[in-house]
C-alpha cells in the first residue's frame, strides 16, 4: 500500500534524555534518535546524546526556564511545524529525565495530538530519582521510607499542597532552589520535624554534580553557603542519611579528574570509531563528538583500486582503519573476501590499523616499531625486487612514499576512498568552542579545524592533544600553537595528553 498523504513521515518521538548521564538514555530513546531528520533539544538533555543522530539537524530550544528564550507554546509549535515540513519528518524531541514529569512533555504530546501528528512517548529515567541514586540516597528503603511524592516549588508549575504531604516518607523537591527557604519554612509549618535530614543534589547523575546536606531547617542555607543552583533536587526525608554508606559516583577515583566535567571536542569521521570518546568519559569528560571529515567512496568507486590488486604480488599498505573498512566494503561489493588478498603480504601502520585486520580475521605481516607512514616506510622489510601498493585515501601524503624511494622500493598508490570536509552545525561549533581541549584525530583534521577560524573563533588557539608526533608537525603546520603530543600511541596516552593540555602543561 502507497501513501499519498505529504506529511506520511511527520512523527514525533518525545524522548526521556535522563537526568545528564547520556549512559541513562533508554535502547528506545537512542533508537529515536538515530531515525530523527531533526532534533530538538534543552538544556536539561546533555548535548552528547546528540552522537546517536550526527547527521540529524539539531535545533537548541530553550535555555534555563523556558520563558528566556522560547516559549512554551512556540515549542509546541516548533515541534508540530517542523513534524509537517519538507513533505514530513520525523523529529526527536529530547526532554530532561523523563517526558511527564513536569517539564510539560503533556502539553507537546496534545499538541501532537492536536494537529493530528504521530507521536511516541519514550519514558525516561526522571532526575527526581536518579539524582539522589547518583548522590547514593534511595528514595525508599524498607526500613524508613516507604513511600515517595515529587513535587515542584515552581509555582507556575502548580507549587505544591503541603499538608496533603504529611503521611508520605520522602520528599522530592524540583524546581526548587531558588525558593527553597519558603518550601522549607512552609514543610516545618505543616508538621514536618524541622531536623528531618535534607540533600539537594545540584546537576547529579554528571561529573558537575555537587551535594550539600542538613536538615529541613538548615538547608536553604547550607545550598546557599555551597553555592548551588538549578537544576537541582532536593531530598527531605531519613533516606538522606543513608548518603553516608551509600555515597559512590561523588567519591569515585574516576570522579574530579583534570578532565571532569570539562568538554573534550574529538574530532572524528562520522562512521568512526568512538572508542576514545568513551576513555574520556571514563574520566569524566563531557565529550564532543565534531565530524569534520567524512568518508566517501573512490571517485571511481574504487574499481581502479581493484584491479590494481588482483594481480599484484608484494606488500599491500594501510595506513588507517578507515583503508581497512574501505577496503572490506570495496571486497564485499565485488563479491569477494580475504581471500582476494591472499597473495599480498600486508603492512599496517599502527596497532589500531593491526586490530581492525585482526577483526576481520587477518594478521598484519608487518607493523612499524612506531606508528606511521613515515616509519612503516623506513622499517618495511621489503628488498629493492619486491613492490608495494598503498591503498588510501585522495589526500594521502607522500611521507610513506619518500621514505620507501629512499631504500629503493617501489610504490603505487590508488585511491581506495575519498576525505572530504564535513562543517560542524551551528550547535556543535558552539559547544566546540567552549571546549577545553580538543582531540586532533590526524593531519587533515587538523586542516579541517584550522579552515573553521573565523572572526569570533580561532580554534588554532585551543590546546589540542594529538597522538602522534606526524599529527603533530601536521597541526603546527596548520597553525595550531599548542600542541600536546601522547607519550605513547595508546587512546589511554592520549586522554593522559589531554589531561596534561587541559592544565596547560
Ligand atoms: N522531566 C524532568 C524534570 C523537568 S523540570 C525529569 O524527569 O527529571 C526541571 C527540574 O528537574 C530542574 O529544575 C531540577 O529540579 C530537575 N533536574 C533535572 N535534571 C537534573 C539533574 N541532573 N540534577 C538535579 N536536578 C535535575
Amino acid at each position: 500500500m502507497t501513501q499519498a498523504s505529504t506529511s506520511s513521515r511527520a512523527f514525533v518521538s518525545l524522548i526521556g534524555a535522563g537526568p545528564g548521564d547520556p549512559g541513562l538514555l533508554t535502547l528506545r530513546g537512542q533508537h529515536a534518535l538515530q531515525n530523527a531528520d531533526v532534533v530538538l533539544f534543552d538544556y536539561l538533555a546533555n548535548p552528547e546524546l546528540l552522537r546517536w543522530c550526527p547527521d540529524a539537524h539539531t535545533i537548541y530550544v530553550g535555555k534555563k526556564g523556558f520563558s528566556e528564550y522560547i516559549t512554551q507554546e512556540q515549542i509546541n509549535a516548533l515541534i508540530v511545524n517542523t513534524a509537517q515540513q519538507n513533505g514530513g519528518q520525523r523529529v526527536a524531541r529530547l526532554k530532561g529525565g523523563d517526558v511527564f514529569v513536569f517539564g510539560r512533555g503533556g502539553e507537546e504530546a496534545e499538541a501532537c495530538a492536536h494537529a493530528g501528528v504521530g507521536f511516541e512517548i519514550v519514558p525516561g529515567v526522571t532526575s527526581a530519582i536518579a539524582a539522589p541514586a547518583y548522590a547514593g540516597i534511595p528514595v525508599t528503603h524498607r526500613d524508613v521510607a516507604r513511600s515517595f511524592a515529587v513535587l515542584t516549588g515552581n509555582t507556575r508549575e502548580g507549587g505544591a499542597h503541603y499538608e496533603r504531604l504529611s503521611g508520605v516518607d520522602t520528599l522530592l523537591l524540583l524546581m526548587g532552589v531558588r525558593n527553597l527557604d519558603t518550601i522549607a519554612a512552609e514543610l516545618i509549618a505543616s508538621g514536618r520535624d524541622p531536623q528531618t535530614p535534607a540533600a539537594t543534589v545540584q546537576w547529579g547523575s554528571t561529573h558537575q554534580q555537587r551535594v550539600a546536606t542538613g536538615t529541613l531547617e538548615t538547608i536553604a542555607q547550607a545550598v546557599k553557603d555551597a553555592g548551588l543552583e538549578a537544576p537541582a533536587v532536593t531530598v527531605v526525608g531519613e533516606v538522606v542519611k543513608l548518603r553516608d554508606k551509600l555515597r559512590w559516583f561523588d567519591n569515585a577515583p574516576t570522579f574530579g579528574g583534570p578532565l571532569s566535567g570539562k568538554t573534550v571536542a574529538v574530532t572524528r569521521t562520522r562512521d568512526g570509531s568512538s572508542a576514545l570518546s568513551d576513555v574520556l568519559r571514563a574520566r569524566g569528560a563531557s565529550v564532543l563528538e565534531v565530524p569534520l571529515i567524512r568518508f566517501e567512496a573512490a571517485s571511481d568507486g574504487g574499481g581502479a583500486a581493484l584491479n590494481v590488486l588482483r594481480d599484484f604480488r608484494g606488500w599491500l599498505l594501510l595506513t588507517s582503519n578507515q583503508a581497512v573498512t574501505a577496503l572490506f566494503s570495496l571486497l564485499d561489493g565485488a563479491e569477494l573476501d580475504a581471500r582476494a588478498l591472499a597473495h599480498v603480504r600486508i603492512a599496517a601502520v599502527g596497532p589500531s590499523t593491526a586490530r581492525s585486520l585482526a577483526e576481520r580475521g587477518l594478521r598484519a605481516d608487518f607493523v612499524p616499531s612506531t606508528p606511521g607512514a613515515r616509519h612503516l616506510g623506513a622499517e618495511l622489510p621489503a628488498d629493492g625486487g619486491e613492490a608495494t601498493l598503498h591503498l588510501t585515501s585522495q589526500l594521502a601524503e607522500d611521507e610513506l612514499q619518500r621514505a620507501l624511494e629512499a631504500h629503493g622500493i617501489g610504490y603505487t598508490r590508488a585511491e581506495l576512498y575519498r576525505t572530504e570536509a564535513a562543517a560542524p552545525d551551528e550547535n556543535r561549533l558552539e559547544r566546540l568552542k567552549n571546549a577545553a581541549v580538543l582531540t586532533l584525530a590526524s593531519g587533515s583534521a587538523a586542516r579541517h579545524l584550522a579552515k573553521l577560524a573565523d572572526a569570533d573563533f580561532n580554534p588554532l588557539n585551543m590546546p589540542v592533544a594529538v597522538m602522534g608526533p606526524q599529527t603533530a608537525d601536521a597541526a603546527r603546520e596548520a597553525g595550531f600553537t599548542r600542541v600536546t603530543v601522547a607519550e605513547t600511541a595508546s587512546l589511554e596516552a592520549l586522554a593522559d595528553a589531554a589531561e596534561r593540555a587541559v592544565r596547560g602543561e
